[in-house]
């Protein structure tokens, strides 16, 4: 068994620890990053399949992720807008498509006023929630044990204006189920962007993507790290103690002052402790779980929704496909469309053989753009439920009154361990701005105690 030594070790080589890693070595400390699949950028990954370039991950930028526009920024690397001229779709209780521009459905006159009122008093109560300390709020247990889906009905027995105001941070969010979630959760997935308008806002949300793709910012970040990010090295048990830690692989032992787990809390349980970590983490990280959304990717000969007028931006909450965009690369003759399949719609069409799952997908896409729809191609689905170190998408999430109960220790260090996750962000909650806000912070943190 190889040993080595460094002041600090880092478990997980995606956006989070390869920034901690790049801060830390700024700072003069030695690391090594362990990884254990075979490639860096966890949760960011750029892959060509049959001829087509696709982001099988996380892709877009929005304008006020600064932590990562700063990252694409300095690692010289270019964006480009999502295509966004024409119309954009909407699929109705009626099953019947209907066409709009502008932010609103196109929804009965009735639903757009309950919506619009809604919508204003929860921009209100985001704008008094801060990111980075939700729990703190002084109605954080009242809003941490209502559900976000008991919530809005209480609002109004307005069934289309409930499911289009849920539907935001719910099924294309925290892809999960709206009545296994609270509202303070839905309350902090809206403040870590700024607003609950800025959130159902796509031109804001799903704005720029990084030509060539964004698993670029992991792999560039890993280059300047060289021999020190190590691969196929899943850590399986880490010792821990005053005098520092010592992570244990298939084949390798690193000792360290300090340890930075930068990976989803899913998975922290997978790696035995030694000593076992505090009762409050142990409680806390079973009340974390990851959603779950199926990343579906069609390509075509041609953009051919475009000629019709339609930017391919499509929002249905009655569709198995909830939401659908144009996702043509940088400079690509072909045309490609994203969209997605959350929550309980996932588990179902899982349910079901490859084909029949690619046929009613497809049915469902047609719904928004017609019948070529139903010939891509390429055809993919990012399936990242069956990704041993991921296990689902896009993010993690506490449960039903987990954030006030635990949310506060969530970032604490236990001794020598520190952690670093976009699933643990307050700002960039859930995206890779907040993993690199939180990369940064774990190696500040660290070098302040080295320091002190
Ligand atoms: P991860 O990327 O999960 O990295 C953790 C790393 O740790 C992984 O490489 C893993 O293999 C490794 N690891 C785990 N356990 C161990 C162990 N025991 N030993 C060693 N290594 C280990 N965000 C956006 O900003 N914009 C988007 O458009 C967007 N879309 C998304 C679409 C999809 C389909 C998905 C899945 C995510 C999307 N996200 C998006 C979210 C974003 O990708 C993540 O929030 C971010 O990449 C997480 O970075 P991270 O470093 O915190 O964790």
């Amino acid at each position: 068994m190889a040993e080595i030594t460094r002041d600090v070790l880092i478990i997980g080589a995606g956006a989070a620890g390869l920034t901690a890693a790049n801060d830390l070595r700024k700072a003069g400390l030695s690391v090594a990053v362990l990884e254990a699949r075979d490639r860096v950028g966890g949760r960011l990954w750029t892959d060509v399949i049959e001829g087509a370039m696709l982001e099988i991950g996380g892709q877009w930028v929005s304008p006020d992720q600064d932590a990562l526009k700063d990252a694409i920024e300095e690692l010289g690397l270019e964006t480009y807008s999502r295509y966004r001229e024409g119309d954009s779709v909407y699929v109705g209780p009626d099953g019947q498509s209907h066409r709009f521009t502008g932010e609103m459905f196109p929804v009965a006159p009735e639903t757009e006023a309950v919506i619009a009122e809604i919508t204003e008093r929860l921009d209100a109560m985001v704008a008094e929630i801060d990111p980075d300390r939700p729990w703190a709020h002084a109605k954080a247990e009242e809003w941490d044990t209502v559900t976000w889906d008991a919530w809005l009905r209480a609002q109004t027995d307005d069934d289309e204006a409930v499911r289009n105001l849920a539907f935001a941070t719910g099924t294309a969010m925290l892809t999960k189920p709206t009545h296994s979630f609270s509202l303070l959760q839905s309350l902090l997935m809206a403040a870590s962007a700024g607003s609950y308008s800025n959130l159902v806002d796509a031109d804001f949300i799903l704005d720029k993507r990084v030509v060539g793709g964004l698993q670029q910012v992991p792999q560039r970040l890993a280059e300047r790290l060289g021999d020190d990010v190590l691969l196929n090295q899943p850590v399986r048990s880490l010792e821990w103690g005053p005098n520092g830690v010592k992570a244990t692989t298939d084949d390798l032992t690193v000792s360290a002052r300090y340890a930075i787990l930068a990976h989803a809390p899913v998975l922290y349980s997978r790696i035995s402790f030694v000593p076992p970590l505090p009762r409050r983490q142990h409680q806390m990280h079973q009340h974390l779980s990851m959603g779950f959304v199926i990343k579906v990717h069609a390509v075509y000969e041609t953009p051919f929704w475009r000629k019709d007028g339609l930017s391919a931006t499509a929002f249905s909450p009655y569709e198995l496909v909830h939401e659908a965009y144009d996702n043509t690369n940088h400079g690509d003759e072909r045309g490609t469309l994203v969209g997605f399949v959350s929550d309980a719609n996932a588990d179902g069409v899982f349910e079901l053989s490859a084909e029949e799952r690619k046929e009613r997908i497809l049915e469902s896409l047609s719904h928004y753009y017609g019948d070529e729809a139903k010939n891509p191609v390429v055809y993919y689905e990012s399936d990242w439920g069956s990704e041993e170190w991921t296990r689902g998408a896009y993010a993690a999430s506490f449960d039903m009154g987990g954030l006030h109960r635990y949310g506060a220790d969530l970032r604490t260090p236990v001794g020598p361990i520190h952690f670093a996750c976009s699933d643990l962000a307050g700002a960039g909650y859930q995206h890779v701005d907040g993993a690199i806000r939180m990369g940064q912070l774990a190696a500040s943190n660290i070098v302040d105690a080295i320091r002190d």
